[in-house]
């Protein structure tokens, strides 16, 4: 069965408009339908619009990249970490309850290292500003890849 790649520009906002992310400045972004490659309700939501079409999506924290987890919010001391890499900004992989999580090192005060492995927009609601610009039918070579090519997709 044949699926779908739409592309589309989108400008991201918190609630208090501050812009997060933007495709305006770059190729827009293309999605294959169905591959979860981009949050499902802003997925869900683009297949459903025409070319040409502008909507504003709001999607709640919930929605997008969950709520943020306390437990995921961790202090340990400067020696625990290797010593060349601890400033504001570095990121470790460490394993939590089987999955590889990211953690950052948000705050450093003397010897203790507070790090986060939240997810930059974990409990953050997400207004989606986005363009329909066209939608087709993949191609076999993409479908078979599992993502779009050409502009805004993957080059090999
Ligand atoms: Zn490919």
């Amino acid at each position: 069965m044949g699926c779908r790649v739409l592309s589309f520009h989108y400008v991201l906002t918190n609630d208090k408009g501050e812009v997060l992310d933007s495709s305006r400045n770059a190729d827009p972004f293309q999605v294959m339908e169905g591959k979860q490659q981009i949050i499902p309700m802003l997925e869900e939501a683009l297949f459903g619009m025409s070319v040409g079409e502008k909507k504003l999506l709001h999607v709640p924290a919930e929605m997008a990249y969950g709520p943020v987890h306390e437990k995921l919010r961790i202090k340990v001391s400067r020696s625990q970490l290797p010593p060349e890499n601890v400033q504001v900004g570095t990121q470790f992989t460490a394993a939590e309850t089987g999955n590889s999580v990211i953690f950052s090192i948000v705050k450093i005060e003397g010897e203790e290292v507070f790090l986060d492995g939240n997810h930059p927009l974990a409990g953050v609601d997400l207004n989606f500003d986005v363009e329909v610009l066209a939608i087709r039918e993949a191609t076999a070579e993409e479908q078979e890849h599992g993502h779009a090519h050409g502009e805004g997709g993957h080059h090999h």
